[in-house]
């Protein structure tokens, strides 16, 4: 018989909030860093900064996609997969990958023309303002690159595990529109071709699905279906708008939040 899986299974709300934990530690590392911007040198300072917090994604990155391994391996174990798999541990983001990021985050730190009609308004911002600025986009980049890798590390064992069929997108009672959007997919994400669609600050991850299992959308994720369905889906164009506010008028949690 087979057995149920779902996007709200305790072990996969444990997963997620694992991630959101290392988030936390992530965070209060990377920001430890940010005395390493002195901004009357800001050519010697800024690369040292990416270059620490390249060091810190690093580092926690690993951690992350041990995390997902674990998850994985602990799915694995509740059906009776035939045949030992050892999961494709994802490596951290390259570091061409995580210094290009970086130097967007801080690109607007850099002195500018004032009088240059390419100056953007946040490039004349004083120093304090793009500084804050950039430290915020910085902290969002190194949430990505290092929840990304974890949900790699599910997504590529799922792609070569013969026994694993697809995976669906778990989020968070305070996940925003978009993310409780594609969650109420559940498991179509069976292909290649399929990205996980994650912003900053977003902790959805993959639930993989194995032979044997039978998908079936938490709860939670059947009343946002049916919102969706009742109040989005026949507005072609305007959908999420329209689920963002369905949410918010008819749903039983609130919006938006953490995710
Ligand atoms: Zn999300």
């Amino acid at each position: 018989m087979a057995t149920l899986v779902s996007d709200g299974d305790p072990a996969a709300t444990r997963y997620r909030q694992a991630q959101r934990g290392l988030t936390r530690l992530l965070l209060r590392d990377v920001r430890r860093l940010r005395r390493l911007i002195i901004p009357a040198r800001l050519q010697r300072s800024v690369p040292d900064y990416i270059g620490a917090v390249q060091q810190v994604v690093d580092q926690y990155a690993r951690t992350s996609a041990a995390l997902g391994a674990e998850f994985y391996d602990v799915q694995r174990s509740t059906v009776r997969a035939t045949g030992p798999f050892t999961v494709p541990v994802a490596s951290p983001p390259p570091e061409d990958q995580s210094e290009s990021s970086l130097r967007w985050a801080t690109k607007d730190l850099w002195p500018r023309d004032p009088d240059d009609p390419r100056t953007t308004d946040a490039q004349r911002e004083p120093i304090e303002r793009r500084l804050e600025q950039a430290y915020r986009k910085a902290d969002a980049v190194a949430q990505k690159l290092v929840s990304d890798v974890g949900r790699a590390t599910i997504r590529d064992a799922v792609r070569e595990d013969r026994q694993a069929v697809a995976w669906a997108r778990a989020a968070a009672l305070g996940a925003c529109a978009f993310c409780k959007m594609l969650a109420t997919r559940g498991a179509v994400y069976g292909e290649d071709t399929v990205r996980f669609e994650a912003h900053d600050s977003c902790h959805c991850g993959p639930v993989p699905i194995f032979r044997g299992q039978r998908f079936e959308l938490s709860a939670h994720a059947r009343e946002w279906e049916r919102l969706y369905r009742e109040y989005a889906a026949p507005y072609s164009g305007d959908q999420l708008q329209r689920f963002r506010r369905a949410l918010a008028e008819h749903g039983s949690h609130p919006l938006p939040g953490a995710h």
